[in-house]
């Protein structure tokens, strides 16, 4: 039996290399009901259960703020279930639903609740929710703030589900300045609609050549220049996910110090894959904005500090859905949900020297703080004990078996990555250990602190 007020630990992890965004240190970690109680060298072994952590990197669970796990509604694209399963493999211990491809989409406060029930009984990491901001919506930010939602995601752009459409210049001024006043973010996908509505008509034909031709950068520069206006006029906090292009970070940059309140996110595979990759790979590297020509730009701009945060954007579909040479009809969206620390270690850490911290700061910290997830994203006394064991030189392959995804279908399959997550804990318990999910119990709803 345990109680809260025990000063007796549960568990002990002993001798690893504690990273936090702001320093690292060799230290013992003592967790006590699920929270970090001490964080220190030497601690006294007593009842608790022991954990050797020497030669591991011991980091902040990670927070993926940007994922469809599309629960409820559409689970035969993901769910809850697999989806959690597969980024706690992954060192992952909370995450952010996007409002979308649920189905019907989260666009008022019953669906946040709706979703939120169906993904307590399914999850077992620790989830929050976006709301969506769309024509229509706008009425209702205020009872999905009240539901505990993060913010609102809205798009510049045809999302690719007719039960969530593009959010207008008009809907998009209004709701930002509703989230204004609700003191909470709008994320925006940044892709020009009359860009890619006019190249999408003029460019004929189906192969990758012809899909990547129809989304260039100047799309994204566009709705990211756009958006940073809005955001200026309004107030609102602004949060860009999947900035595929080094342009488009930098001019979120300049607006930043020009005082626009913006948080800059990309994605693993804008990071690990370019254009040839896309043929090479085929429909399952297809995403919007897609990969680009190369990421050296947009690897300085990380490795300059100008990148907040890395999210997955884990948008799974169904096999049938992915037509193996049809770019045009094929479902847009990587599946990569266990593979982000994996990339960070690999080509960040490894390849370009990123430090632990930066990559602590990336995909734990900065998505905690952003989105003011109470106690998550560092290792702190009084913090979730959410934590991964991490093995910096171990390397492994990624097989379609090791994929806890619903459907194995991943461009990450058969790379070969060096850095392995050898145990993922969420509130103290140890969900995922040396290749198995170890769960028991599922995942709580967080929402953000006011
Ligand atoms: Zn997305």
């Amino acid at each position: 039996m345990k109680y809260s007020t025990s000063p007796v630990p549960d568990v002990i992890l002993r001798n690893g290399t504690v990273v936090n965004a702001d320093g690292s240190r060799l230290a013992d970690v003592a967790i006590v009901d699920g929270r970090i109680a001490e964080i220190d060298r030497d601690l006294p072994a007593g009842t608790a259960a022991e954990v050797d952590a020497r030669g591991l990197i011991v980091l902040p669970g990670l927070v993926d703020v940007h994922l469809h796990f599309n629960e409820p509604g559409r689970t035969e694209w993901e769910g809850g279930a697999t989806g959690s399963r597969a980024l706690a493999a992954g060192g992952g211990t909370t995450f952010v639903d996007m409002p979308l491809n649920s189905t019907p989409c989260t666009l008022n406060a019953a669906e946040v609740n709706r979703k939120r029930a169906a993904l307590e009984a399914s999850s077992v990491c620790d989830f929050g929710l976006w709301g969506g901001l769309t024509p229509g919506s706008v009425s209702q930010m205020g009872e999905m703030a009240a539901a505990g939602v993060v913010g609102f995601k809205a798009f510049m752009c045809d999302s690719g589900l007719q039960e969530f459409p593009r959010a207008d210049e008009q809907t998009l001024l209004d709701g930002m300045k509703e989230a204004a006043q609700l003191k909470l973010p709008v994320a925006v996908h940044a892709e020009d609609e009359q860009i890619t509505k006019a190249l999408g008509k003029a460019i004929a034909g189906t192969g990758a050549r012809e899909f990547l031709a129809s989304r260039p950068v100047v799309a994204e520069i566009e709705a990211v220049e756009r958006a940073l206006q809005l955001a200026k006029e309004t107030g609102a906090k602004l949060h860009l996910v999947h900035m595929s292009s080094g342009a488009a970070v930098a001019m979120a940059v300049e607006a930043r110090r020009q005082g626009v309140d913006v948080s800059i996110e990309t994605c693993p595979h804008y990071l690990y894959f370019t254009e040839r990759d896309v043929e090479r790979i085929g429909v399952a590297a297809k995403c919007a904005p897609p990969l680009r020509p190369d990421n050296d730009e947009l690897w300085d701009e990380l490795l300059r500090g100008n990148v907040d945060i890395v999210a997955s954007d884990h948008s799974p579909t169904e096999p049938a859905m992915k037509k193996e040479g049809d770019f045009r009809s094929s479902w847009g969206g990587i599946a990569g949900v266990q593979s982000t620390l994996a990339v960070l270690l690999d080509r960040g850490h490894h390849a370009r020297q990123l430090s632990m911290e930066r990559i602590a700061a990336l995909v734990c910290r900065a998505p905690a703080e952003r989105f003011r997830l109470r106690n998550k994203g560092r290792i702190e006394i009084g913090c979730d004990a959410d934590l991964m064991l991490v093995d910096p030189d171990e390397s492994f392959t990624l097989g379609a078996a090791e994929l806890y995804q619903r459907h194995k279908t991943s461009p990450y399959i058969g790379s070969t990555f060096r850095g392995t997550v050898r145990r993922t804990i969420r509130r103290g318990e140890t969900v995922f250990m040396d290749g198995k999910i170890t769960a028991t119990t599922k995942g709580r709803f967080v929402c953000p602190i006011s």
